[in-house]
């Protein structure tokens, strides 16, 4: 992709999350556009944040470290992809939010490493939905009990759920599942839990980010429609 196709996709993008607002009635400032640069180069960040995005979300810890380093301007890092505990300390005080928290000893090891920089860190409890074997998540019904955990570590602030759900050609055959995740933030946002907030729903992608939003979506993680189709691994 050249510079001028990414930021001419980025404008796209943007109006196509206005447009989708607008049609639920929601306030286009309450979602969020999460640029998704994983496997793509650090001039292709720049790119973007030279056409005024400033948030951008990566999978792969060696390659966003190495990626961060190169990219001189003030973006906003989040960790969306399946996280190693022992990888966490490579994103301390790199990353401002981690959309992938599942398992207690994961939010474990990440409050021990913000505590080293006595910060906290915004998270993300990655809910899999559908059960499928081959994602990361917690299983729906064991979300709460997890939550509350995590309520008690004070390095880490939970800021809402986030899902990868199945993938369907219809963007429409998704929405049942985006709409699970937001009855699942609803209650566990009733269990009013201290220091846990229930505001951020991280749901839908390139091809699905509008039903998303119809669903409550705050932030959307788009990143073959901006950057182009990645190499598979
Ligand atoms: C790669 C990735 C995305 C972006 O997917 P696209 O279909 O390219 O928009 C979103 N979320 C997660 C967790 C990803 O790993």
């Amino acid at each position: 992709m050249s510079i001028q196709d990414i930021q001419e996709n980025l404008r796209m993008i943007r109006e196509r999350i206005d447009q989708a607002c607008h049609d639920c009635g929601r306030d286009p400032h309450g979602v969020r556009l999460v640029a998704v640069s994983k496997t793509k180069p650090a001039a292709d960040v720049l790119a973007a944040f030279a056409a005024g995005q400033k948030l951008f979300g990566e999978s792969y810890v060696q390659e966003f470290t190495d990626k961060a380093e190169q990219v001189e301007a003030p973006v906003e890092w989040h960790f969306i992809g399946h996280l190693q505990s022992n990888k966490a300390k490579y994103l301390r005080g790199r990353v401002r939010m981690i959309h992938s928290v599942d398992r207690l000893s994961l939010a474990r090891e990440i409050n021990r490493q913000w505590e080293r920089i006595d910060e906290r860190l915004e998270v993300l409890v990655q809910v899999n939905l559908a059960g499928e074997q081959s994602k990361s998540g917690v299983a729906p019904q064991e979300a709460p009990a997890l939550v509350r955990k995590l309520s008690e570590l004070p390095h880490l602030r939970v800021r809402g759920l986030m899902t990868l759900p199945p993938f369907f050609e219809d963007p429409q055959a998704v929405r049942p599942y985006f709409r699970q995740l937001r009855e699942l933030s609803e209650e566990i946002a009733g269990l009013d839990l201290p220091g846990v907030g229930m505001d951020e729903l991280s749901m839908g992608m390139s091809h699905d980010f509008p039903a998303a939003i119809a669903e409550g979506a705050t932030l959307v993680r788009v990143g073959t429609a901006i950057f182009g189709a990645r190499e598979t691994p």
